[in-house]
């Protein structure tokens, strides 16, 4: 930095510091005097006051003292705002230097924890796998920062306009059970690179190890600026706090991660809200394309921790002419085929039927205790023992079946042979409920290709990949888990969480 920044960011700084009524030098170093005071029984203590008032603004509650020492968490929602808006406040003070530090931070803990936290949430949740929780905490380094806030500028006749992507202030955030601490990060990195506070309401059964994370990352954030309840989260989180967040007046924003259910709730609180809803992710093969590299690639995303992505391949439509071709490939890649009966065991474990009438009630809800389970759990249910590291299970099935409508979230792939391009588009489209979530299809034939995007309009089309690659991971394209289909805005970087500043100079400034 230069010395001429550094000056002029200093000054900035005790300006706003002096609004909030904060005396003293401002400091861009690590405020050591504030560090959290670790008891040895692992406890975090509450550091003196750090002298820094609320914020005055109507609304914020009096007497900042209850703020401290939390780290971000607070089992009253109105206090958890009062304090995210407070940090909102001062990180607008330590300008953009000051988010890149947060974001820095949280990847680095992502990464150093990523073993521990991991574990932390597999033991609580008890979905998915241990070796793909992993990886969604390691991959947080790829969730793109401020670098992505480029603003637009004009220059004319009547001098230059700039437009820039200011911070809402602070936003609520609902995060799913699936990926709780990989989405709480990643909209972290992304809500604060644009300049916001947050605060989160997890799902109640994934909401521990979310309140580890946010604890940890506040103590971090607070050791190197002073700032304490930049992401704040409700402990326990309930749907009456999740209203008392979407009434909060300082939450301008809402952002949630789910099934239909939150989304619906979101749409309904009268706040602007982010929406990533849910998906049902359907496969389309042709046989034109290579089909090995398509089964390599259908159990790679279905597989991954245990088919819990919104993204992940749930099930596949193969055009009859090429369709045993390609069981053989999954076979070969080490899939496991289950027969018609085993298929209809596992229908009977994996699905609730409301009438108990079996396979066929028009009805079917998920059974959740077979949701993120591994292979060997499906296979007990299905009446067969598998060899050691199988990661899919699959089978044939009818278009209309329970595994291919339902978004089941299970490692068994539904596989449905079709007639014609045209037919398994189709079936591809009813089985996607016009989530206009994901879609994937393996050919090397650009008709098909366009055909199948234009009746699905999906949000991510991955073309001769797995569901991964949509995130950056083996295609192009940066990572983010909340993916807003619902409302539109794609998958979620720091220009998601801001509004559109026009600053305009008339007649002057242009420099020729
Ligand atoms: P879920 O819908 O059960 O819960 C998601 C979150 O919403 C939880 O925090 C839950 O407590 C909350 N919630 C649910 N109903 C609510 C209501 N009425 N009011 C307020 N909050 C409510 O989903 P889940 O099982 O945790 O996650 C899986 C679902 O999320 C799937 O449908 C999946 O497709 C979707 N998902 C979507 C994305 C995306 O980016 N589009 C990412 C991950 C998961």
């Amino acid at each position: 930095m230069s010395a001429l920044n550094e000056t002029l960011i200093r000054e900035v700084v005790a300006e706003v510091l002096q609004r909030l009524g904060v005396v003293g030098e401002p400091s861009l170093q690590p405020d050591t005097q504030q560090k959290a005071k670790i008891d040895t029984g692992g406890r975090t203590t509450a550091p003196q006051d750090s002298g820094v008032s609320s914020c005055g603004c109507p609304g914020s509650i009096s007497g900042s003292k209850r703020l401290r020492g939390r780290y971000g968490v607070f089992a009253d929602a109105e206090e958890a705002c009062a304090a995210a808006h407070e940090a909102y406040l001062q990180l607008s003070a330590a300008g953009v230097a000051g988010r890149q530090k947060v974001i820095q931070l949280v990847k680095n803990i992502c990464w150093d924890r990523a073993q521990e936290w991991a574990r932390l949430e597999l033991e609580e949740t008890r979905i998915g796998r241990l070796d793909h929780k992993i990886e969604k905490l390691k991959s947080q380094r790829s969730v793109p920062g401020v670098e992505f806030l480029q603003p637009y500028g004009l220059s004319g006749d009547h001098g230059i306009t700039l437009e820039e992507f200011a911070p809402f202030g602070v936003i609520a955030a609902v995060t799913p059970s699936t990926h709780s601490i990989p989405t709480l990060a990643c909209n972290i990195i992304t809500m604060v690179a644009a300049g916001n506070a947050v605060v989160f309401n997890a799902h109640p059964g994934a909401y521990r190890c979310a309140v580890t994370a946010v604890r940890t990352f506040n103590q971090a954030i607070h050791q190197a600026l002073g700032i304490e309840n930049l992401a704040c989260i409700i402990e326990p989180p309930t749907l009456e706090s999740f209203q008392a967040l979407a009434r909060n007046e300082h939450v301008r924003l809402l952002c949630v991660t789910g099934g239909p259910g939150v989304v619906k709730a979101a749409m309904a609180s009268g706040k602007r809200a982010i929406c990533a809803g849910p998906g049902n992710p359907p496969v389309l093969v042709d046989g034109t394309s290579d089909l090995d590299r398509a089964a390599r690639c259908v159990i790679e995303g279905a597989a991954y921790d245990n088919n819990l992505l919104c993204i992940g391949e749930k099930e596949v439509f193969v055009l009859d002419s090429c369709f045993d071709r390609f069981f053989a490939a999954l076979e070969r890649h080490g899939a496991v085929r289950l027969t018609e009966a085993q298929i209809e065991r596992l229908t009977r474990a994996a699905f609730v039927f409301p009438q108990a009438q079996g396979a066929g009630c028009p009805h079917p809800t998920v059974n959740r205790e077979l949701v993120g389970k591994d292979p060997e759990v499906l296979a007990q249910a299905a009446g067969i023992k598998l060899p050691a590291g199988t990661q899919l299970l699959f089978g044939e099935t009818p278009p209309d079946h329970p595994f291919v409508l339902e978004e089941q979230m299970m490692p068994f792939l539904p596989v449905v042979r079709v007639r014609t391009v045209e037919e398994g588009i189709e079936a591809a489209k009813r089985a996607e409920h016009g989530y206009k979530h994901s879609a994937m299809i393996h050919s090397l034939d650009v008709a098909h290709m366009t055909a199948m995007a234009r009746a699905l309009e999906t949000t991510l089309f991955v073309k001769n990949g797995s569901c991964l690659a949509g995130l950056g991971n083996g295609g192009e394209g940066y990572l983010n888990f909340s993916i807003a289909t619902t409302t539109g805005e794609g998958i979620c970087n720091p220009r998601t969480f801001t509004r559109v500043r026009r600053c305009v100079m008339v007649d002057q400034l242009r420099i020729f």
